[in-house]
């Protein structure tokens, strides 16, 4: 199977080059050349499976010899293994034709956890056979970074640095972060925001040298591997519902477009999902493109649900190279235009194309809090500001087409924003103790300027030390 760049200057890879890169030499984004297809009775077979086994059937057709079968299924397993027992990730009826995924009981507690587990172990069995020693330099608004340190602690041909911006995520999540004590692991708080500390990724790879000097890779959505981990679950849940032959809904809380894309690749190879829904909080650029066909780029508002205060949703651009149907010229063009102004535009064709897979709608934050507080007196149900986006426009869209099953996907476990729901809810929500044992331990990291060449010399002495 090989993976191409959306912009299509960089030289087509195998599976494992392409994860072990990243990002693409040109900028881009890896995609699968040639997607495989799921017939409906391919899909009849998947139904009963367990997940380990739902995993390794989906992910097996998209990674070519380099990767034997037992050796995906042993990492399969292995990173599933970490979830504890019984059914970790739930589809629980909450309404007529209402559904929850709840995708938060991983190690770290939010759906990241799913793609990060299996990352860490694909990493580590492609270098068992290199001597080589990769630098991980990952972007976070929050749980990323936490479900990153979790996979990668005392992992032994690794070091993981996590750029989150100050004061932006919330306490539980930075202690996450901060309190390994593990020498492989680097957290530093960038004084910016999530867009910047992205954006020093992105230049850290522009820099071919300093690429090749410390054997930078990726680990952000912008990886294909967590893509194709995250395609998984909505196969497992639609599983759940018996009518799902005739077609279900999902709604995802986005921000860096990575898990909604991860839906739209599963309805790609065949699985019935109708509709897409793009659940925002007041940071709504890809509402805004949805309504006007401009993606214009502007400030980004801190909010309640940190993990999507984000303005440029790098995944995106995978979904544009469809949306121009391969263009990879027009991917170009757009991406240098939003470089150089802040903004493109859709042509009629491609957002007509938006349109048909994806709606969207956007709560801010009194919106969210709302939405909490309605979810836990008429459901009895505790759920994280980012999941309330979610389901909040979930029930709007479900008003429109009550006949389809309506999945929303529940992103974190509410207890990692206790700050926000405990004042929504006036209670103390339960946290589970691996959140708990965290209070007690000491925060280590580094504070840096958004300057990258500062970064760089950072990186480079922790390698001579
Ligand atoms: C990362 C995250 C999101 C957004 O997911 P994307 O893949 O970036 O769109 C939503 N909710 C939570 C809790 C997250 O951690």
């Amino acid at each position: 199977m090989l993976y191409i760049s959306t912009r299509g200057q960089a030289t087509p890879l195998g599976f494992k080059e392409a994860v072990l890169s990243g990002l693409a030499s040109d900028g881009g984004l890896y995609i699968p050349k040639n997607y495989p297809l799921f017939s409906e009775e391919e899909i009849r077979s998947l139904e009963g499976l367990d997940y380990v086994n739902l995993a390794f059937n989906v992910m097996r057709k998209f990674i070519g010899p380099e990767i034997s079968d037992p050796e995906l299924f042993q990492t399969i397993n292995t990173s599933y293994g970490s979830f504890g027992k019984g059914n970790f990730c739930p589809t629980l009826s909450i309404d007529n034709n209402e559904y929850l995924l709840e995708l938060y009981h991983g190690p770290t507690l939010a759906f990241k956890d799913f793609a990060m587990q299996f990352i860490g172990n694909l990493f580590e069995l492609f270098l068992s056979k290199e001597s080589k020693r990769l630098t991980i330099v990952t972007a976070t608004s929050g749980d990323t970074g936490s479900a990153a340190v979790e996979a990668f602690k005392g992992k032994q041909q690794v070091d993981l640095y996590v750029l989150f911006p100050e004061g932006r995520i919330s306490d539980m999540q930075r202690l996450q972060i901060t309190t390994s004590k593990d020498s492989n692991i680097f957290p530093i708080a960038i004084r910016g925001d999530f867009d910047d500390c992205q954006r020093m990724v992105k230049e850290l790879f522009g820099d071919e040298v300093f690429r090749n000097e410390v054997h930078l890779s990726a680990v952000n959505s912008i990886n294909w591997a967590r893509i194709l981990a995250q395609t998984v679950y909505y196969f497992k849940s639609t599983f759940s519902i018996v009518s799902y032959r005739d077609g279900v809904n999902f709604s995802v809380p986005t921000g860096n477009f990575g898990d909604i894309y991860a839906g739209y690749v599963a309805k790609k190879i065949g699985l019935p999902i109708n509709k897409l829904i793009i659940a925002s909080n007041q940071n709504d650029i890809l509402q805004r493109t949805l309504k006007t066909g401009v993606y214009d780029k502007k400030n980004v508002t801190a909010t309640i649900a940190p993990s999507m205060d984000i303005q440029v949703s790098s995944n995106f651009e995978r979904l544009l190279f469809d949306l121009f149907e391969g263009d990879q010229i027009e991917v170009c063009r757009l991406m240098n235009e939003l470089f150089k102004n802040n903004l493109f535009k859709l042509n009629d064709k491609s957002l007509k194309n938006f349109r048909k897979n994806f709606y969207g709608g956007s709560g801010n934050d009194q919106e969210l809090r709302e939405e909490i507080s309605f979810f836990y007196k008429n459901f009895n149900k505790i759920i994280c500001p980012h999941t309330a986006a979610g389901t909040r426009v979930a029930r709007q869209y479900l008003k429109k087409s009550p006949e389809t099953p309506m999945i929303s996907l529940a992103t974190a476990h509410p207890s990692k924003f206790n700050d926000v729901i405990d004042k929504v809810l006036d209670l103390q929500v339960e946290i589970p103790s691996r959140l708990k044992r965290l209070l007690d331990l000491e925060e280590n990291f580094d504070v840096l300027t958004d300057d990258v060449e500062q970064l760089k010399q950072v990186i480079l002495d922790g390698k001579l030390s």
